[in-house]
């Protein structure tokens, strides 16, 4: 991939967002340094920010900027508390978050869950089912499926009402995001599980006819199949087996909450949802799995870790800097087992945790960047 100039919209939105997107920044400007990197970062309002500034939780400007941008960083959106008079349509979880899904058509949502040996007592398994430290991928189709799928109504009947949602997948539907599964894969350790519900559903058939022949064109990967209610069950049972989860909307929304779960902590968790390739760049908006944290923000406690991996995960997705990702992951877990922890993630039972604030975390991973 060439190293030309990258270019990055960063839209830090409410809550915690400004504070951890300083410094994700931090650190993409120090694996600039290193890489030697050109990166072109424009910083916009989005959410309650946008609505401040333009009235709208994503203003023209913003979206414009989005459009002429490689990718987007985001930080998050909502304030639960913030003016009750403005209609959940104009709200920012929907007027600014479902409308860049939509309007980039970002198909593909991927969800690491890593969690290191260091922070076991974060997470709710007992250790020895954690083996050496947890590190799966959900990879989850995200604009198709029962959430889009038409007809969707509800009407009266004479019995009461009757709800319909539809659940459709199309085949290049399903091939484009099995490519995207086995493709991740490759460079993690070969192995995708597609989940479905073959045993019941039409989709579940048709969903493992084509990630069956798609696997024909990556010999080197291996591929298994498992039904949805069996992978629920699996995720707490034996995490340890699994390396790419390939899934279906709904089932993914599920078991990628499931699997967060794993991690302990939401401030460890970045995502990247990804649209369409072209002149060997992805389209692509990456963000931490959680929200705008109110009861934390403001006060240097935020854990920056999710969205500095978001930026690690816009540098490889984005724009294959594969090298530049791995340093920027590595320096996170350089920082961690040294014995950096926000609140978070930390514990008064080992000795060697050191409890920083969101702004000296981000400074020692930039500086583990190198
Ligand atoms: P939340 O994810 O903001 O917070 C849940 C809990 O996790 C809180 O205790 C919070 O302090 C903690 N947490 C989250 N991120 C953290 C971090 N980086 N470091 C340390 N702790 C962290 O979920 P919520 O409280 O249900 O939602 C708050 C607002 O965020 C709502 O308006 C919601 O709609 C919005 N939200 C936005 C997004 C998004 O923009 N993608 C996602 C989820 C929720």
């Amino acid at each position: 991939m060439s190293t030309s100039k990258l270019t990055i919209a960063a839209l830090a939105g409410d809550g915690i967002g400004p504070e951890v997107m300083r410094e994700a920044l931090k650190v993409l400007q120090a694996a600039a340094r290193r890489f030697s990197l050109t990166l072109d970062i424009t910083e916009a309002p989005v959410g309650w920010a946008g609505i401040d500034a333009a009235g709208d939780a994503l203003p023209e400007t913003t979206l414009a900027l989005c459009r002429r941008s490689d990718a987007i960083l985001f930080g998050s959106v909502g304030l639960p508390d913030r003016d009750p008079t403005v209609p959940k349509e104009r709200r920012p979880e929907r007027a600014a978050l479902l409308r860049l899904r939509k309007e980039f058509s970002l198909f593909a949502n991927l969800r690491p869950v890593r969690l290191p040996r260091e922070l076991s007592h974060a997470c709710p398994l007992r250790p020895e089912r954690q083996g050496d430290g947890l590190d799966l991928l959900v990879v989850r189709e995200l604009t198709g499926g029962l959430y889009f799928g038409q007809p969707k109504l509800t009407e009266e009947i004479q019995a009461g009402r009757r709800a319909v949602d539809t659940m459709v997948y199309t085949t290049p539907e399903i091939e484009r995001i099995a490519h995207v599964a086995f493709r991740t894969a490759r460079v993690r350790r070969r192995k995708v599980t597609s989940i479905d519900k073959a045993n019941v559903l039409e989709n579940g058939i048709l969903w493992r006819e084509v990630v069956t022949r798609v696997a024909g064109e990556y010999p080197d990967v291996a591929l298994d199949h498992m039904f949805v209610d069996n992978a629920a069950m699996q995720l707490v049972l034996r995490p340890t087996q699994f390396d790419v989860v390939l899934c279906e909307n709904l089932f993914g929304d599920i078991l990628s909450d499931e699997a967060a779960a794993l991690a302990g902590s939401l401030g460890m968790l970045p995502s990247a949802s990804l649209g369409i390739t072209s002149g060997g760049r992805t389209f692509g908006l990456y963000e931490p799995a959680g929200g705008t944290a109110p009861d934390i923000a403001g006060k240097d406690l935020a854990n920056p870790i999710a969205q500095i991996l978001s930026a690690a995960l816009l540098l490889r997705h984005s724009f294959g800097l594969e090298d530049a990702a791995k340093a920027v992951e590595s320096a996170v877990e350089q920082v961690i087992a040294r014995g950096l922890r926000t609140g978070d993630i930390y514990s008064p039972a080992d000795p060697s945790a050191r409890k920083v604030g969101t702004h000296e975390m981000g400074d020692a991973i930039a500086q583990a960047v190198g």
